[in-house]
């Protein structure tokens, strides 16, 4: 049975200070059973979300990791780090990773690659642009950023694997896909995983759907058979929406 994921993705926001309040409104919620709650803070609060974590079901998470183990990378984080600090799951291929700092499916699957050499766990973001959904490209170009980056794994990594669709135009603009194209979408990317590496696999890995997700959307959106749960940008900033999201299944 694939797993029911709602994380929050909390982008470059929130000091030390605003880490920990949003962390302590974030434990007087109530956990829904049957539901992966995560919160990817910054790197620079990892630690103290971690550790003001630790007793709750809530996992800390990571937005991003560099493919190198260590080395002359300024400025960068290596999945041994974050492994360091108890941190099991990363998100990669975010669009404004890829947008803003030139991330390529090339360099994903080398990201990828590192992640599950070191035994974490990949929430792998894709989606197409406001054009390719005009022009009737979606399922196109959908296809490639995922054969790109993840199939020259094997099929046991897709254990470790989450994948978030997330159209690029949804992201933080208010508008939504509608729960029909999530779910036709999502029912692609799970034949397009079922093609090549079987119908167990398809089945068993989580796709969650990422775009202006909301209290007032997520109940349809997550009521759609191949959409298994939420990665959440600007409503993972307050406690109450993105309880009520998780708890919107
Ligand atoms: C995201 O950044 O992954 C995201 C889905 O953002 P938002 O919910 O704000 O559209």
């Amino acid at each position: 049975m694939r797993k029911k994921i709602v994380a929050g993705n909390w982008k470059m926001n929130n000091d030390l200070a605003q880490t920990e309040t949003l962390i302590t409104e974030l434990k007087a919620q109530s956990n829904p059973a049957e539901v992966e709650v995560m919160i990817a803070p910054s790197f620079t609060n990892l630690w103290q979300a971690f550790n003001s974590l630790k007793d709750d079901s809530i996992e800390v998470i990571a937005q991003n990791m560099h493919f190198a183990e260590s080395g002359a990378y300024t400025g960068e984080i290596s999945a041994a780090m974050l492994k360091s600090l108890g941190i099991k799951t990363v998100i990669l291929g975010h669009s404004e990773r890829r947008a803003y700092f030139n991330e390529t499916d090339e360099l994903l699957a080398k990201k990828v690659d590192a992640a599950l050499a070191n035994d974490m766990r990949v929430i792998f973001c894709f989606g197409e642009e406001l054009a390719d959904r005009k022009s009737g490209n979606e399922e196109v170009v959908v296809e490639s950023q995922i054969k790109n980056a993840l199939f020259h794994l094997g099929a046991d990594a897709f254990k470790h694997i989450v994948l978030a669709y997330e159209p690029v135009w949804a992201i933080g603009t208010g508008e939504t896909a509608s729960p029909e194209q999530a779910q036709d979408m999502h029912a692609f990317i799970r034949k397009t995983v079922a093609d090549t590496y079987g119908n167990d696999v398809a089945n068993n890995v989580s796709i969650l759907y990422g775009g202006s997700c909301k209290p007032s959307n997520a109940k349809e959106i997550f009521s759609k058979p191949d959409v298994d749960g939420g990665l959440i940008g600007g409503a993972a900033l307050n406690a109450a929406d993105f309880y009520a999201i998780a708890n919107a299944f």
